[in-house]
């Protein structure tokens, strides 16, 4: 444990992290920059400061407020939690026998303790942490494991543990018990299901499911409210990942932990980003077929490189202009990341789907 070490540094961390979200918070005023046109709302003059604009925060992707410790814990049903610092979520079980915790992000840290703490004395339940389930291995989610101790027991996908172990990093522990498709957990009268159903966003992604509750924890594959992060949420295995929306949509769930942002997800948040994601698809399949590749030819000649990315970022921005223009105001931020997930999502037609456009013609 190096990172989070010493209440200095959480401090420290967590002035930091406020201040973003005040800075955040201040967004809106911005709204009176945004002009008509078809793109209203896309990042606009920038500020003296040089950075960009965006449109205004749609208020139902937002969240409940934080307390005074910069965090919110709220019930989801029965002995069911969830927590987050409004950029970052876990969830966790109060049982009969302590708590099982899924994730532990850095960025909530020591309010993890804090929020299980006030939970388990208002419910006169035990506030030791028995178990700790990992959504996958990356340290955004779960580097504030080594906080709760050396007795939790610690669950993921054995792919999860070869990569911890190779990761070799002192805040998150290997997990000890693995499993390869399916795990049932019980603790003190309580039950999650850990389901394996291939790579997506990383290649150890689970979904964690609370059958009695009616509640589907996976990490990184849909955020509720707001369009997938940069480079559709970083993920190594791009068509895996659009199927595992299908596939958090089969279970039978009527809230949904999504790991991100500052709120919980509905059937419908599902419903809209596999919406949004089809037509960055859709887009991407038009628009290699329609983009004139001469001029990036004419213009570069043996640069290859050149003539790629300029193509590419051409095909990126065609693809994103009407899905932008489509979903601002629907989901938060989609003038922020849509051309970095249209680029992701034009790349993946060409190397993964084989549509190689301009570029795969043969001789
Ligand atoms: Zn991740």
């Amino acid at each position: 444990m190096t990172a989070l070490s010493g209440p200095q540094r959480e401090a420290t961390s967590r002035r930091r992290f406020l201040a973003a979200a005040g800075t955040a918070a201040a967004v809106p005023a911005a709204a009176a920059l945004i002009g008509g046109g078809p793109l209203a709302g896309t990042a606009r003059a920038a500020t003296p400061g040089g950075l960009p604009d965006y449109a205004p925060i749609p208020p139902g992707a937002l969240g409940p407020a934080l307390n005074a410790d910069g965090y919110f814990v709220g019930n989801i049903h029965g002995n069911l939690y969830w927590v987050t610092d409004s950029v970052y979520q876990a969830m966790f079980l109060t049982t009969g026998d302590g708590v099982v915790l899924v994730d532990a992000p850095p960025t909530i840290g020591h309010n993890l303790l804090r929020a299980i703490g006030a939970v388990t004395q208002a419910n006169g339940r035990p506030a030791n942490v028995t178990h700790l389930v990992y959504s996958h291995s990356h340290a955004d989610h779960i580097g504030a494991s080594s906080l709760l101790g050396a007795d939790a027991v610690r669950i993921g996908h054995s792919e999860c543990r070869r990569l911890l172990l190779r990761d070799d990093d002192p805040n998150r522990p290997a997990p000890t018990v693995t499993f390869d498709d399916h795990y049932v957990l019980e603790a003190g009268g309580e039950r999650l299901l850990l389901d394996y159903h291939g790579p997506n966003h990383t290649p150890d992604n689970i979904f964690i499911y609370a059958p009695d509750h009616q509640t589907l924890m996976v990490v990184d594959v849909i955020f509720p409210g707001w369009v997938p992060f940069k480079n559709l949420a970083v993920s190594q295995d791009i068509p895996d990942w659009i199927s595992a929306q299908d596939v958090a949509m089969g279970y039978q769930w009527q809230t949904l932990v999504g790991g991100h942002l500052g709120r919980l997800g509905q059937r419908a948040d599902g419903d809209l980003q596999i919406a949004y994601v089809a037509d960055l698809l859709a887009g991407a399949r038009a628009t290699v077929a329609s983009l004139d590749p001469a001029p990036f030819f004419a213009k570069y000649g043996n640069n290859s490189w050149a003539i790629f990315k300029a193509y590419l970022d051409a095909a990126a921005a065609e693809v994103a202009g009407p899905v932008i223009a489509k979903y601002l105001g629907k989901l938060a931020a989609a003038d922020v990341f849509t051309a970095d997930n249209a680029y992701v999502m034009f790349e993946a037609l060409r190397v993964e789907y084989g549509m190689l456009g301009p570029f795969g013609d043969h001789p």
